[in-house]
């Protein structure tokens, strides 16, 4: 039978636009919808813009520490109405961009919202298309608990767009997106409290890190409550919020952000139209090659809920590319050893097994860390130090894992991912000259393994 397109990809995010440009690139008829956003939750409302914002917090400990360099600055003052500005007119620019590689690589673009008629068929905009193929790139939502008044709470896709920066906001959750926000709050000048259900933040992380980065954002005056969760949220007569706590602690503020993960999005998408199963935790299930139980029909990215990050969701749109039109080149995507950041303030960049993991899976572990405060504050007051740890295999001598917490942690834990890839032993750390002055020489430099 012959097809409108080879494959019809749903949702113009990280991972379709990636899997669409290169089936087209490989000669395939590809067709892509997106109901929302040109290049997805990365560009619109995740990465990009939190790295914008991230940086514009930056600026408060930058001025803060110019005096000890001699600067002498009028007190700062920061316009929330300038940034979010200057940050929607950078995001159209990059939907522009999208728009011009899609069309630019032979894709037909769809404006609007795509649903699954049968495992061949999608309609969009009352129209329908068949296709040999189609691919579910939708991606992910927040996730608020229905808790009383959690109406009152917004999500990462409304904080983008808030018309004046609260005061006094209350994070909640302990993963990326809050422990980056509150960075962001806190930074630009908001009263931040971060509420955490756990003992400690971040679980999954180093336990070395997380305990670091408590510490710092303690120091730098961040209110963390952890074993703390919301009961309700009601709104008072000035329209601040009242929170109570389920250890009935009452506390005020004037935005409550939820940060407590994300669903996958399918949203009438007509997989009741279809064979395609969902896994334990709702998100689409796959085989390692992409296919869902379904046999024409494919998903990934975040809608499959692996690793919900925008690289390895454009190497599983490569590797969907490769398998249905470049097979011979065809590589599965290898989810050991990703990088990854976390743009808190300061920074996390991790690669590797945690200590904790390394133990459990049986290795004789070896661990060195180090923490100093970094060359630049010294001619300053701030007392923040940073924190590098190296997990090694004692009997291999392969370096499991390289975590740390201070400046520029994401830039220099990608070189060290190549590292780890390569299967670098500790003695290739050793024997890798350090960059003076660096913060990040002190990987070559860790001597000595902590005892025990
Ligand atoms: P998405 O990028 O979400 O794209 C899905 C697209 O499908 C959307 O544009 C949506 O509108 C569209 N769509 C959905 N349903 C339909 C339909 N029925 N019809 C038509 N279109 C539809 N990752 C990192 O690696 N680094 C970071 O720093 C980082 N920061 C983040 C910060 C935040 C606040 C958030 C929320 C996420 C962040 N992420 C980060 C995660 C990253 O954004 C995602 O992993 C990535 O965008 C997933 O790509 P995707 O292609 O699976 O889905
Ligand atoms: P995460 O899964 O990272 O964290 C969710 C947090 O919310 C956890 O601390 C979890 O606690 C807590 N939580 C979950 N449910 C509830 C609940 N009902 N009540 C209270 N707390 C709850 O999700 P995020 O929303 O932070 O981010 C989603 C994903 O997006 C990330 O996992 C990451 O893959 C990606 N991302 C990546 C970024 C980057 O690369 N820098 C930045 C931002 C997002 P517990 O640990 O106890 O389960």
């Amino acid at each position: 039978m012959a097809y409108d397109f080879d494959l019809y990809v749903i949702g113009a995010g990280s991972g379709g636009v990636r899997a669409a440009r290169f089936a087209a690139g490989f000669g395939a008829k590809v067709a892509v919808a997106e109901s929302r956003y040109l290049g997805g939750t990365c560009v619109n409302v995740g990465c990009v813009p939190k790295k914008l914002l991230v940086y514009g917090a930056h600026f408060a400990e930058d001025f803060e520490q110019a005096s000890g360099f001699g600067w002498s600055l009028d007190e700062a003052q920061f316009d929330w109405p300038t940034l979010i500005a200057n940050k929607d007119r950078e995001i159209n620019r990059l939907n522009g961009i999208y728009r011009n590689l899609l069309v630019n690589s032979g894709v037909t673009l769809h404006e609007g919202h795509a649903k699954i008629v049968d495992p061949h068929q999608v309609e969009i905009n009352g129209e329908r298309f068949t296709a040999k193929n189609i691919l579910i790139a939708t991606g992910g939502w927040p996730q608020i608990p229905e808790i009383p008044g959690h109406e009152h709470a917004i999500s990462s896709n409304q904080a983008f767009f808030l018309k004046a920066l609260p005061k006094r906001v209350l994070v909640v959750g302990g993963g990326y997106i809050a422990v980056e926000f509150a960075g962001i709050f806190h930074g630009l000048g908001a009263q931040t409290t971060l509420l955490y259900r756990g003992e400690l933040f971040l679980r999954g992380f180093d336990g070395s890190v997380r305990k670091h980065l408590q510490e710092e954002l303690t120091k730098r005056g961040m209110n963390l409550q952890f074993n703390a969760d919301i009961e309700r949220i009601d709104k008072q007569v000035d329209g601040s919020l009242k929170v109570t706590l389920k250890d009935g602690r009452q506390l005020e503020a004037d935005c409550v952000f939820y940060a407590t993960g994300r669903r996958p999005m399918l949203d009438n998408l007509g997989l009741e139209n279809t064979g395609v199963k969902l896994d334990r935790k709702g998100f689409v299930e796959v085989d390692e090659q992409y296919q869902t139980a379904e046999p024409s029909i494919l998903a990934l990215g975040d809608v499959i809920g692996r690793v919900q990050l925008t690289p390895v969701a454009l190497a599983e749109g490569m590797a969907v590319a490769r398998r249905l039109f470049k097979p011979e080149q065809y590589r599965p995507v290898d989810y050991k050893m990703i990088p990854t950041a976390v743009f808190s303030l300061p920074n996390i960049g991790t690669v590797g097994l945690t200590e904790e993991e390394a133990r459990e899976a049986g290795h004789e572990v070896q661990v060195f860390e180090s923490r100093f405060r970094p060359m630049k504050l010294t001619l300053t007051e701030c007392q923040e130090r940073t924190l590098m740890k190296l997990v090694v295999d004692a009997s291999t001598d392969k370096v499991l894992g390289c975590h740390m917490v201070g400046p520029d942690a994401g830039e220099i834990v990608q070189g060290l991912a190549i590292a780890l890839k390569a299967g670098a032993t500790k003695r290739h750390f050793d024997e890798t000259i350090g960059v003076h002055p660096t913060a990040a020489e002190e990987f070559v430099t860790m001597r000595t393994p902590l005892a025990g």
